[in-house]
């Protein structure tokens, strides 16, 4: 005993709801055998293609049971009705519902692509197929280079290309001439001779006339069927392609966006517009902006941000006694993240040249004072580590000091001063400085070497203090704690304190934040913009190729391949505007540092604003994608 292909029992299918509801079919028992040829006829409306997309699995029925194969379909969900429409039904349609941007060739293979079938089988199925129809020479037609006979022939390669068992052609003549008409109907018969299953819908009784078994339905009722208890067994058993269960394959998906972004170059130009300038005005505004930061940065630590000063004396304790040695100096300066330890000595002397003379404060310290301080000279050089080594009698005068000792304009370097009848001679003058905050007038000073005033000058073996440098980019407080435990482990007790600018330091750190912050927000702002434009052209797409959705969905793409279809044309316009956006941020901020601005370039901007253009695409390509995945396929269809 066969099974029944097709067996419904008391089938319906209600439109809408309330005063708008409607029952387009009203209960129908329908039995089909395997390899039969059945025409549905009916009048304009009286429910043929309601029963089709049922039949078809492409509708779900309101109530009623609908067997195929023996098993019941009537509740399952959208993925095994998609697997269903995969393996065993061909759609023709009376609009053919072809791709629109794909050729001849591509179009049949679509069913394939949902099967999993890898490129070279699909490829050769397709050609054969249409070869064996007739358009062995139209393979690379797009369909709008057809005539509208050639195109239902190229949807019914498509209905046949997975192998179906049952052929579904709602008014497959409808829209065409009578001579394309009747070659269609033939292909039918063909197909139908071979064994498939062919359930023709028609309103017209001549091509009824070529079924062999005649359904006629009324107002979504059975009203004759010319028979469906002489089913014949089929003729031939047909061998079934062999096929995979795997989905869209990534890079297929690829391809079909690569067409349809290529079929709307100008809209995809446009839309990749959006993603070039967001992807690259992040590289830009990060280069530049990073560049300024380091300039502002390196400014404010010119400023003395990186500078501890080491005092002699227990913290807290006013008068301090002498305890720091230039030793202690040397042992700090060895230490991990410290760029210089300069050691201090001074005292108020009187400094004579010739006639003129000037009580002072002498300043005895080292080589690096001058750099540590940004403390430049203005003529002649700064103290030199020979100088300190061999105790040279030489001195930096400052500029209030030069002036007063050196007046009229005299070139004082090269000349000798005396300082309590030590003879030094004048190496540089130091550029001037002005006053401190409090008054202090910074340039009335003189600087001789540590040696030659701890020995000849001042007379003390003890610092008043040490100034460290702290290396760039290195942590002042985990600095300021090795000097600490050094110093402790030197001493044997805390006979010394440590200052740090805090308040200097807490504001490098702000405008470190406040300018990182600023760069963010800008670079956030111009992904979004881009990201909109994206959702934005995605939406358009999807409504644009509802149609197109409905017809992917009916040779059986699941939600999911449709999902990702959508999704992974989203991201492949993010991905070819990131990789522009990437080329013209490099080329602008190279532009940019030519014409004098300061940049900083560097990789992760580059490497994140790239992704962040992938993310932006998985992200706002995803409610579009999610969109044309819920559609429902009855109604994508019947979109125009
Ligand atoms: P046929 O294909 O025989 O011309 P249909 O099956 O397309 O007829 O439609 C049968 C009836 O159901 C028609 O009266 C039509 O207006 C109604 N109908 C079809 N689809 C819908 C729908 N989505 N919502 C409401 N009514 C519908
Ligand atoms: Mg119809």
């Amino acid at each position: 005993m066969m099974t029944p292909l097709i067996e419904l029992r008391d089938l319906r299918k209600v439109y809408g709801d309330g005063p708008t509801r409607f029952e387009a079919l009203s209960g129908i028992d329908l039995t089909i055998w395997p390899g039969e040829f059945v025409a549905i006829v009916g009048s304009s409306g009286s429910g043929k293609s309601t029963l089709m997309n049922l039949l078809g699995c492409l509708d779900r029925p309101t109530a009623g049971s609908y067997r195929f194969q023996g098993s019941e379909v009537s509740e399952l969900g959208a993925e095994e009705l998609a697997r269903l429409r995969r393996e065993s039904f061909g759609f023709v349609f009376q609009q053919y519902n072809l791709v629109n941007n794909a050729d001849a060739i591509s179009n049949v293979e679509v069913p394939a692509l949902y099967a999993g079938i890898d490129r070279k089988t699909r490829r050769e199925r397709a050609r054969s197929l249409l070869e064996r129809l007739g358009l062995g020479d139209r393979l690379t037609n797009r369909p709008s280079a057809l005539s509208g006979g050639q195109q239902q022939r190229v949807s019914i390669a498509r209905a046949l290309m997975n192998g179906a068992e049952v052929i579904l052609a709602d008014e497959p003549t409808g829209a065409l001439d009578s001579a394309s008409g009747a070659e269609v109907l033939g292909l039918l018969r063909d197909l139908h001779a071979e064994g498939r299953t062919v359930i023709l819908i028609t309103h017209d009784p001549a091509v009824a006339a070529s079924a062999d078994r005649r359904i006629e339905i009324v107002d979504g009722r059975i009203v004759s069927d010319s028979g469906g208890s002489n089913a014949q067994p089929p003729a031939v058993q047909r061998k079934k392609p062999s096929r995979s269960t795997g989905g869209l394959a990534p890079w297929e998906a690829a391809a079909i966006a690569w067409r349809s972004l290529r079929a709307n170059r100008f809209r995809t130009v446009l839309t990749l517009l959006g993603i070039v300038i967001g992807v690259g005005a992040v590289i830009v505004m990060l280069a530049i902006g990073d560049g300024a930061r380091d300039e502002v940065v390196s400014r404010i630590e010119q400023m003395g941000s990186d500078l501890l000063v080491v005092r002699p004396g227990a913290p807290g304790q006013r008068s301090a006694e002498a305890t720091l040695t230039a030793e202690d100096a040397a042992a700090i300066a060895l230490l991990p993240g410290i760029r210089s330890a300069a050691p201090e000595i001074s005292g108020s002397m009187t400094l004579r040249a010739g006639l003129q003379d000037l009580r002072t404060t002498v300043l005895a310290t080292s080589e690096d004072y001058g750099d540590m301080q940004n403390w430049p000279v203005q003529q002649g050089d700064f103290l030199k580590s020979s100088d300190v080594d061999a105790y040279a009698p030489v001195v930096v005068l400052g500029q209030t000091v030069a002036d007063a000792l050196f007046p009229g304009g005299r070139d004082p370097v090269g000349a000798w001063v005396l300082a309590q009848n030590v003879p030094l001679q004048v190496v540089g003058i130091l550029s001037p400085k002005g006053a401190t905050s409090w008054g202090t007038d910074q340039d009335d000073i003189a600087i001789v070497p540590l040696t030659t005033g701890q020995l000849r000058l001042l007379g003390q073996r003890y610092l008043r203090s040490i100034t460290v440098q702290v290396e760039r980019g290195a942590d002042v407080h985990a600095v300021e704690a090795a000097i600490d435990a050094l110093l402790l482990e030197r001493h044997g007790l805390r006979d010394f304190s440590i200052r740090n600018r805090a308040a200097l330091i807490a504001s490098v750190e702000q405008t470190q934040e406040t300018l990182t912050l600023l760069l963010g927000s800008i670079a956030a702002v111009s992904l979004l913009v881009g990201g909109i434009g994206v959702m934005n052209i995605m939406l358009v797409s999807v409504t644009e190729r509802t149609r197109e959705i409905g017809v992917r969905m009916a040779v059986g793409a699941r939600p999911r391949d449709v999902m990702a279809q959508f999704l992974v044309e989203a991201l492949v316009v993010c991905g070819l505007g990131a990789v522009a956006g990437v080329l013209v941020g490099v080329v602008v901020t190279w532009g940019i540092s030519a014409l004098g601005t300061p940049v900083l370039f560097t990789l992760p901007p580059i490497v994140g604003a790239a992704a962040c253009a992938l993310l932006i695409g998985l992200v706002f390509g995803l409610m579009p994608a999610r969109k044309a995945a819920q559609l429902d396929p009855v109604r994508a269809l019947g979109a125009d």
